[in-house]
Formats: C-alpha cells, sequence, structure tokens
C-alpha cells in the first residue's frame, strides 16, 4: 500500500503532462442503466479485455462488479491473470481460444474458464486437466450461427456438446454463440442468428446433455431485443458509456467513462504567413495564438487527425492546426483569452457545454468508437476519479 503522501504525489505526477482520467461513478452508472434493461435472472458480465477497452482494467473490473456484475469476461489468460492478482474473486471467462497444455494448465491454476470451440480442443483440454488432480474444469462451448469467427458450426453443436458432456474432467458452465449484426436496424441476420442458436440448443437438449446457462447478447444484442438476453448478456462498449449505435442513444442513458487530458506545455503567437509542425500542413492567414500540448500519435492521438480535430479549452471549443506529432501537438488558441503554460486542455471529454466523444473521432476517421477506445498508449497514465460506490477504494493506477 502506498502511504497517502505517496499515493498524492503520485497522483500529481501522473497529471504532470497528459493522462487518460477514468470516471468511475460514470460505471456504476451505466451498470445500474444496463440492468434496468435484465430480467432478475440474466446476469451482466463486465467485458474488460484488451486493458477495459483502454480504461485500466484492474479499476474498471473492481467498479463494474461493486455496481452490480457479477462475471467479468477477457479475451486472453494474462488478462486474466492480472484481474485474478489484483484479488478479484468474481467468475473470469476468457472469450479468446486457448489450445496448449501450458495454456490449459494456466487457466486451472488460477481458476479462469475457457472457451471450447473444437472437439479436438475438448480433448486437449480434458487430457490436460487429467494429469492435475483437480476437480473437473468449468468450459463454456462457443457455437458459430454466422459471425464466422470462433466455435463449432451449429448444426454441428449436439455432437460436440455430448463429446464434452462424456468427458470427464470437463463440466459444460455455459454454450453461448456471437451476433455479428446486432446494431443495425435491419433485424434478418440477427433474427437467423437466434434461431440457428436455438434450434442448436433444441437439438443438444434433444439429446440428453443438460442445458447449462445461454448467452449471445453483446452490447448492441443487449440494447435492441430482449429476447436476446437468455441468461446473461456481455456489455462492453455500453459498459464504458458508449452506444453501438447513434440509434439506441434512446434506449438508455449512458455517461462516457474516458476522457483525456493534456497541458499547455508552451504558449506563443505567430504572424501571418507563419507555417505549423511539420511539412507547414497549416500556414496561419492571420495572427494566431498557439498552445502546445504534450501529448501525440505516440500516446494514441491518431496522426490523421491533424488539422481535424478539435480541443476543448476552458470550455470553449478550438482547432487543433499543423501535423500531430509523436509526443505534441499545436492547438489555436486565439479565441482564448488569458491562458497560462500548465493549464489543462481535454482532448476527449467534455469540459462545460462542450463535448467530443470517441463517436466524433470514429466518424473523422472512417472507423467505430471501439477502436478508438483501445487507441490510447500506456505512456498515458490511467487516472481514476470518483468511486463507484461509497466505501469503495478509489484505485489509482
Ligand atoms: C468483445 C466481445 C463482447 C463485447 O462486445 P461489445 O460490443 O463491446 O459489447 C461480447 N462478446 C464477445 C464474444 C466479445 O468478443
Amino acid at each position: 500500500m502506498l502511504s497517502w503522501e505517496q499515493s498524492s504525489s503520485l497522483a500529481k505526477m501522473q497529471r504532470e503532462r497528459a493522462w487518460v482520467e477514468i470516471d468511475l461513478t460514470a460505471i456504476a452508472h451505466n451498470v445500474s442503466q444496463i440492468k434496468r434493461l435484465l430480467q432478475s435472472r440474466t446476469a451482466l458480465m463486465a467485458v474488460v479485455k484488451a486493458d477495459a477497452y483502454g480504461h485500466g482494467s484492474i479499476a474498471i473490473a473492481q467498479a463494474a462488479l461493486q455496481s452490480g456484475a457479477t462475471w467479468l469476461g477477457v479475451a486472453t489468460i494474462p488478462e486474466g491473470i492480472e484481474l485474478r492478482e489484483s484479488g478479484i474473486q468474481a467468475p473470469i471467462l476468457i472469450l479468446g481460444a486457448t489450445y496448449t497444455p501450458e495454456q490449459i494448465r494456466a487457466i486451472a491454476r488460477w481458476n479462469l474458464q475457457p472457451t471450447l470451440c473444437t472437439p479436438k480442443q475438448a480433448l486437449v483440454f480434458a487430457e490436460t486437466i487429467a494429469t492435475l488432480n483437480t476437480s473437473p474444469l468449468s468450459v463454456h462451448l462457443k457455437l458459430d450461427t454466422g459471425m464466422s469467427r470462433l466455435g463449432t458450426d451449429w448444426q454441428a453443436a449436439m455432437e460436440f456438446a455430448q463429446l464434452v458432456q462424456r468427458l470427464p474432467n470437463l463440466a459444460i458452465a455455459s454454450i453461448y454463440s456471437h451476433l455479428a449484426t446486432a446494431e443495425s436496424l435491419d433485424r434478418r441476420v440477427v433474427h437467423q442468428q437466434q434461431q440457428r442458436f436455438e434450434t442448436a440448443i433444441a437439438q443438444i437438449k434433444a439429446a440428453g446433455v443438460k442445458v447449462p446457462k445461454l448467452h449471445l447478447a453483446n452490447s448492441a444484442g443487449t440494447l435492441t431485443d430482449a429476447t436476446l438476453h437468455y441468461d446473461m448478456v456481455r456489455v462492453g462498449l455500453a459498459l464504458y458509456g458508449l452506444y453501438p449505435a447513434a440509434h439506441l442513444k434512446s434506449v438508455l442513458s449512458l455517461k462516457s467513462v474516458l476522457q483525456v487530458k493534456a497541458r499547455i506545455t508552451q504558449l506563443k503567437t505567430i504572424q501571418a504567413g507563419t507555417g505549423v509542425s511539420y511539412g507547414h500542413r497549416f500556414v496561419a492567414d492571420r495572427e494566431t495564438a498557439i498552445a502546445v500540448l504534450g501529448i501525440g500519435y505516440a500516446d494514441g492521438i491518431p496522426r490523421n487527425l491533424s488539422n481535424q480535430m478539435n480541443a476543448i479549452v476552458r470550455g470553449q471549443l478550438v482547432p487543433q492546426i499543423g501535423a500531430v506529432t509523436m509526443d505534441q501537438l499545436m492547438l489555436d488558441v486565439s479565441q482564448v483569452p488569458n491562458l497560462q503554460e500548465g493549464d489543462v486542455v481535454t482532448i476527449l471529454g467534455h469540459d462545460g457545454q462542450e463535448s467530443i466523444s470517441a463517436d466524433d473521432w470514429a466518424e473523422t476517421l472512417g472507423t467505430i468508437s471501439w477502436e478508438i477506445l483501445c487507441s490510447f498508449k500506456h505512456r498515458l497514465p490511467r487516472v481514476a476519479v470518483g468511486q463507484a460506490l461509497p466505501g469503495f477504494a478509489l484505485d489509482v493506477k
């Protein structure tokens, strides 16, 4: 444990140049909003893979569990181990595929729960677990109903489930699939996937396999259709306060969790005709006040946003100018009087009436908000603010 003085000077140091600010009260808010859509039989899995979509997995997992999520989802074994090492005891499902005996031993050792995608993989698991002298491992069977990614084809689900049921060292904890188009207004593919899922489950049942928990929905499935909820929903994006599609904003009111902030490191005034940054891709057409910020593409600000992004300075939207460089970028702050070096600027987030969201960047860049959230590098400290619930220890990681 850090002493208060150590942790407060650490918190100060983390805010010296540029940082990602994580609002844990927004996690609590989003979890409660999502839970309002769910029946009491439906559990909420907080998907915290990829370092909780760039937010910092330990603080997010703790906040989500404090607020009512009961499962965690990660992509890889090291992501699961990181959570276990922090003391988290909730069940953790590894959504990615794992194959090797070394991986399987780590899964058992750290009490993680794997996704089984093929009969061959199930056999390797059973063989490896048999050498360990442990109780049967809880496993989750993945069916491919139309995503064409991981999983056994839904038409072969019955044989797959029968095989795993017969293996003495494995216990089927759930059967699940993943939706490819759940945010779409056109529901045809979603309905086809759901029908395939239910057909496979009916066949599994008819073959005498005890049907365990079922789950199908990601954020988009959770927000669009309660019949997709089953026993659990696997929610990533909405937990972080973003909507899978703009038309879902009316379904519930989410708060974005992440903000990106940086300090002004230098202020200057340039004359008309002066170029700014590499390649002089911006040339001032008037006398211009410039703020230099200590944040750049090595922190995860996409260079393709050069001359196409804004920042918020004292509640005012200002344009970024010139090429974004590795460690720094420049703003035109001519419209904001009395700025000082050291002032904090919001790159992504809100200040006063203005806000800039990951959706805004995604639209400019022709990508999706998921990718924007995951793009911030570890050079930016994650600074947690607020508390998920009263009495919950603040984790300033
Ligand atoms: C990442 C992932 C999710 C979460 O998706 P969101 O759209 O972010 O809610 C759910 N299920 C699986 C299998 C995933 O890989």
